[in-house]
Formats: structure tokens, C-alpha cells, sequence
């Protein structure tokens, strides 16, 4: 049998990480949404992103004790539905990222897609008053 080097080492199905980043230009038809229970908070995701809209979440001190590794989020306004961050992490961690349809997304959430970049980020600018 051939030599699959993809099967003798998965993570080179994973695609390489741009080195220019773009926008979207029209809403995705899907959205990237990390499971909490599932994320360790490795940020593998992160540097594939090629919106650079994974992020971690703040972390929780209320109980004054800083231990826990906070996992990551996903600014969903920015995200192109590429699914690159899923291929990574189902690949290299723990399957924590799940392509829900758009508007789902907007349901569950309560917050609107728009198709440009520039308008989410208006969108984003407004809700927090500058
Ligand atoms: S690769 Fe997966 S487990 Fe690691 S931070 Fe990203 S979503 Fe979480
Ligand atoms: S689907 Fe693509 S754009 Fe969206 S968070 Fe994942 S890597 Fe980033």
C-alpha cells in the first residue's frame, strides 16, 4: 500500500494559516461556535484563524483565586465560516467547535450578523458607546 503521509500524520490535512488577513464581505452562511465543556483553552485555534476573531474569554477572578484556564471565544460578527478552527481542533485538541447555520446563531445569541466587516464593526463600536 502507498505511503498516505496525511494518514501517517493527520495534522497535515490542516491548512496553513494566511499570511494576509482579509474580511467578510457577505454573511456566512455558517458560524463557528466553541462547546465551553469541550475547550481546554490550548489556543491551537487561534493563530489558523484567518480573521484573527478567536480570542480567550476573560477570565473569572471572582473568587480571587486565578487558576483557571479560561477557554476561547469567538467574535461571531467577524467570523467568515471558513471552518479552519474546527479542522484544527477536532485535529490537534478536543473537538470544540461545532458550524452552526447563521441564524441560529443569531437566535441563540440574541445578536445580528451583518455582511460587512465594517458594519460589524460599527455594530460593535455602538453597543459599547465609543
Ligand atoms: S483548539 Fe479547541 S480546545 Fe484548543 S482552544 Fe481552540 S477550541 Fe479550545
Ligand atoms: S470558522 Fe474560520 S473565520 Fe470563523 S472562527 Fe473559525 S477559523 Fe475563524
Amino acid at each position: 500500500m502507498a505511503y498516505d503521509p496525511k494518514k501517517a500524520n493527520p495534522t497535515l490535512i490542516i491548512p496553513e494559516a494566511p499570511a494576509k488577513i482579509t474580511r467578510k464581505k457577505k454573511k456566512p452562511k455558517e458560524i463557528a461556535v466553541v462547546i465551553p465543556d469541550n475547550c481546554t483553552g490550548c489556543e491551537a485555534c487561534v493563530s489558523f484563524c484567518p480573521v484573527d476573531c478567536i480570542e480567550l474569554t476573560p477570565r473569572d477572578t471572582s473568587d480571587g483565586i486565578n487558576v483557571v484556564i479560561p477557554n476561547v471565544q469567538i467574535r461571531f460578527d467577524e467570523c467568515i465560516g471558513c471552518k479552519i478552527c474546527v479542522h484544527v481542533c477536532e485535529r490537534m485538541a478536543w473537538d470544540a467547535i461545532e458550524m452552526w447555520p447563521t441564524e441560529q446563531v443569531e437566535g441563540f445569541f440574541e445578536i445580528k450578523i451583518h455582511d460587512k466587516y465594517e458594519d460589524a464593526v460599527a455594530a460593535h463600536a455602538e453597543k459599547m458607546g465609543t
